[in-house]
């Protein structure tokens, strides 16, 4: 069995959240140390660890997680002026919760490269 995590325990309710949308498939909740005026974390109930898992997930359980990010950005109301969806994977891109989230950023006019 994978280690709990936070967001494990922020699922189950165990540790508090700000809640923005919630569905079957996803749970959306602001970031604790936003970067960009709306930052979300977007995570999908049924547990995948990385963006790393994701070739090895179910189809139909990886393509309603993205349709909810995509969903959860709609809700957020980010799609006229765009927004960033960030999968921090592994060490050199600083994952540091072993429990996939996107990270949904808007609010603000982007630069390129990312840090
Ligand atoms: P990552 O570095 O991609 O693993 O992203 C983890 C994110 O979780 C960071 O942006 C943190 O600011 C955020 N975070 C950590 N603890 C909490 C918390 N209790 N509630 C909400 N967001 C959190």
């Amino acid at each position: 069995m994978p280690e709990e995590t936070l967001f494990d325990q922020i699922l189950s309710g165990s540790v508090p959240s700000e809640a923005v949308y919630e569905d079957d498939v996803v749970y959306a909740f602001k970031d604790i140390n936003p970067q960009a005026p709306v930052h979300v974390l977007v995570i999908p109930k049924k547990k995948l660890e990385s963006f790393a898992d994701v070739r090895s997930g179910d189809d139909t359980a990886v393509g309603a997680f993205m349709k909810g990010v995509s969903r959860v950005a709609a809700e957020l109301g980010l799609e006229e002026r765009g927004y960033r969806v960030v999968f921090n994977t592994g060490p050199e891109a600083q994952q540091s919760v072993l429990y996939l989230h996107a990270h949904i950023l808007g609010g603000r006019q982007m630069s390129w490269p990312p840090g």
